[in-house]
């Protein structure tokens, strides 16, 4: 058997592993591996010895060989201890997990380290995404280092120092005349022609496992006991199916004190919180309408591609998806200030949940809480590119520009 290979989360049918993301039946394909196999080369000590990267757990991730691994330092990110806070919530345990300090500043690092060496290893040369900031920026920089030509789509309100950023790794860079949906549905409408691979959420199975190692490494960093909760800024969603995957496949390792799931919560922005809305109601998810109110932000995705599955994770989890207004995320960016970390609201907004949850009792005095730390601060400086990177409403727009 290969050592690993794609199962559809709705009909389960199992497939060879190849570049796409979604079943016929519309489910989400994720990468599932032959974990006695990787038992052979793979254990908890071994790990000890290993690089200081998410790569340490090659086993884990999806390429056929590890000459493919295409890297510019991403992951084993510090995961540190607020105790003031800690003893102010009467919590046993809150930590915060540094991912602003991976390569272009946020956790998107991870996920474009997995699928550019994974779009590497098969040839390919072109690559596209659409985004709010973040995800072009991770994908500019690992494409350039793969030595792929890039081609990013944001919306219009995206952060200057991102646009900028992508440019200086040299990435054809657009702004969208609309949200991170019409900037994909551009590249929907051109890859065909260009010759591009669509590397949006959920459009090929890499990105999922590159995140994963998140969970991983929060995992290993507190010696294999998992935390009770964990709050996670939650957009397009495949954050929380990483952390997910992580937790089943270290329980399937037998590496886990204890299997039982961490209560995964997904914060949103008051505005745009599909999640929010799907969870209270029993529902699926369901889009957000126009206009979208919320800050231009990791977590505006009013559409998310599946959210049907990020839902059932935290119903399975027994967790839940709480908003927080922007006020709510100022007030946090100063207290994570006053802990001398620089959060961008996506960050600040972990703080907030946080907050909310222990006011209403929903997590418990003496429990232990992980929160994401996504992006840095310095992302949303107030500062514009000059010249601004073209504006697009449409494909044959933007292909005047090519
Ligand atoms: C993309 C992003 C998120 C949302 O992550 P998903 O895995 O897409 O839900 C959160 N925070 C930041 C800083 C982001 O860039
Ligand atoms: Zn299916």
């Amino acid at each position: 058997m290969d050592r690993f290979y794609l199962r559809c989360t709705r009909c389960h049918t199992k497939r060879k592993f190849e570049l796409t993301g979604r079943c016929a039946c519309g489910g989400t394909l994720l990468v599932h591996y032959d974990l006695e196999q990787v038992a052979h080369t793979l254990s908890r000590d071994a790990l000890n010895s290993r690089i200081a990267s998410m790569w340490r757990y090659r086993e884990l991730l999806p390429l056929a060989s590890y000459e493919s691994i295409v890297t510019l330092g991403e992951g084993w990110t510090p995961l540190i201890r607020l105790p003031r806070l800690e003893r102010r919530l009467d919590l046993s345990e809150v930590h915060v997990k540094r991912e602003e300090q991976n390569p272009t500043g946020s956790f998107k690092a991870r996920g474009f380290s997995s699928t550019i060496s994974m779009l590497h290893e098969y040839g390919i040369t072109r690559v596209a995404v659409p985004s709010n900031g973040n995800a072009a920026s991770a994908m500019a920089a690992y494409a350039a280092r793969a030595g792929m030509e890039a081609y990013v789509i944001v919306p219009r309100d995206c952060p200057g120092i991102i646009m900028e950023e992508c440019r200086r790794y040299g990435a054809s860079t657009f702004q969208v005349n609309g949200l991170i949906h019409d900037a994909g549905a551009i590249i929907e409408q051109g890859k065909a022609e260009q010759g591009w691979f669509h590397a949006g959420t959920m459009k090929e199975p890499g990105r999922v496992e590159g995140k994963k190692t998140m969970g991983l490494e929060v995992a290993e960093q507190l010696d294999w006991k998992l935390p009770d909760v964990i709050i996670y800024p939650t957009g397009g969603g495949s954050g929380i199916v990483g952390l997910w995957k992580a937790f089943r496949e270290l329980g399937e390792l037998g590496w886990l004190a204890d299997r039982r799931l961490p209560r995964l919560v997904s914060v949103q922005e008051a505005g745009c919180a599909p999640l929010v809305s799907a969870l209270r109601d029993g529902g699926s998810v369901r889009p957000v309408p126009e206009p979208v109110t919320s800050s231009p932000t990791g977590l505006r995705v009013p559409n998310p591609p599946d959210g049907d599955l990020i839902a059932s994770i935290l119903r399975e989890s027994e967790g839940t998806a709480v908003e927080v207004t922007t006020v709510e995320i100022a007030r946090a960016q100063r207290q994570f200030g006053f802990e001398g970390l620089s959060s961008s609201s996506e960050s600040a907004a972990t703080l907030a949940a946080l907050l909310q949850l222990r006011e209403s009792g929903w997590i418990a005095a003496g429990e232990s809480v992980v929160l994401f730390h996504t992006s840095h601060a310095d992302k949303y400086l107030n500062w514009k590119p000059s010249p601004a990177p073209p504006v697009v409403s449409s494909y044959a727009e933007l292909r005047q520009w090519l």
